[in-house]
């Protein structure tokens, strides 16, 4: 198989606020697999915190030679042993490894997956944290979307979750990004969001926290998603008692095929299941899509947040992705 690869710049509408970071767009590498006359596509996105680069993926990818196809768990066994970590540009060798052989068979990605399409969950739509003024604006964005995800983890997160609620009624979901401390706080916080219709919390805490997870979570309104805590198959055992569920990332996971294990493996474990996203085109976020209706949440708004998407949007109706044949 022929491989080349691109480098790209994704173009955040809005600068993107977490606890502890800003950036404007987002370095992606997107991988071309070819054979037999057909191309298979992969990307890589690559938020400076998480360690990997244009660089660091170039560097990666010179390195995986595909002679032929055996099958793909066998490349991906391979590609995976090259080095440690590049979990992103893993991930795109895999996405368009998938995509090459479901166009070679003429399958779509969600059958190849087993997954019901009647399962799709709403994707949630990311509000980055602003003034009352600039967020009457951006939620008109949140429009054609039934949740609204909240960053919280500053000093003042119910006032943004009071500015969202004089505004808005949709049910929404926060993500703490790591960002309260302190367990006693947490758990009170997370009353008061289960009084404002929040669903669940994703990462109250820092990761090296896990003594104070688990007892958050023996107390906790919500369940709590692990998501630093929980980037692949292994993490699993790890973080299934101090989570009530994990957040699948095909960045993280290096890909489809392990996180369709995660999710196996979750379901085993009696966990819950959301798939989420980095800043992805459509590429990684159709990807994603089609493992969607096999988690109880999906949080896959990229496409919508950025404004030079190399491929066309997804096509949303009723707030969900649909699966195309
Ligand atoms: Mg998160």
């Amino acid at each position: 198989m022929k491989i080349e690869f691109k480098e790209y710049q994704l173009a955040l509408n809005y600068p993107f606020k977490i606890a502890d970071y800003t950036r404007t767009s987002t370095p992606l590498v997107f991988v071309h697999l070819s054979d037999e006359g057909i191309e298979g596509i992969g990307e890589a996105s690559m938020p400076p915190y998480l360690g990997e680069n244009i660089e660091t993926a170039f560097a990666f990818l010179e390195k995986v030679k595909i002679d032929r196809f055996s099958s793909i768990e066998e490349i991906l066994k391979v590609v995976d042993a090259i080095a440690d970590g590049n979990n992103a540009v893993k991930a795109a060798v895999d996405i368009a490894l998938h995509h090459w052989y479901c166009k070679k068979h003429n399958i779509p990605l969600y059958k190849y997956f087993q997954s019901d399409p009647a399962n799709m969950p709403y994707t949630s739509f990311t509000l980055g944290i602003d003034t009352k003024e600039v967020l009457k604006e951006k939620i008109k964005d949140a429009d054609p979307f039934h949740r609204i995800k909240i960053k919280l983890g500053s000093e003042n997160d119910k006032e943004i979750i009071n500015t969202i609620r004089s505004i808005s009624n949709k049910e929404i979901v926060v993500d703490a990004n790591r960002g309260w401390k302190n367990k006693e706080e947490a758990a009170a916080m997370i009353d008061w969001l289960a009084s404002k219709n929040c669903l669940f919390v994703e990462q109250p805490m820092p990761v090296d926290q896990f003594e104070d997870m688990l007892w958050l979570k023996s107390r906790s309104a919500l369940p709590l998603f692990a998501d630093e805590s929980c980037k692949r198959l292994k993490d699993i055992e790890l973080v299934k008692d101090g989570f009530h569920g994990i957040n699948i990332k095909l960045m993280n996971s290096t890909g489809l095929h392990e996180a369709q294990k995660m999710i196996n493996k979750a379901r085993e474990l009696n966990l819950q299941l959301m798939i989420g996203c980095m800043s992805e085109s459509s590429c990684g976020i159709l990807a994603a899509a089609a493992l969607a209706p096999q988690c109880d949440y999906a949080d896959l708004d990229s496409p919508w947040m950025v404004s030079n998407n190399p491929f066309e949007n997804p096509v949303l109706k009723d707030g969900k992705i649909e699966l195309l044949d």
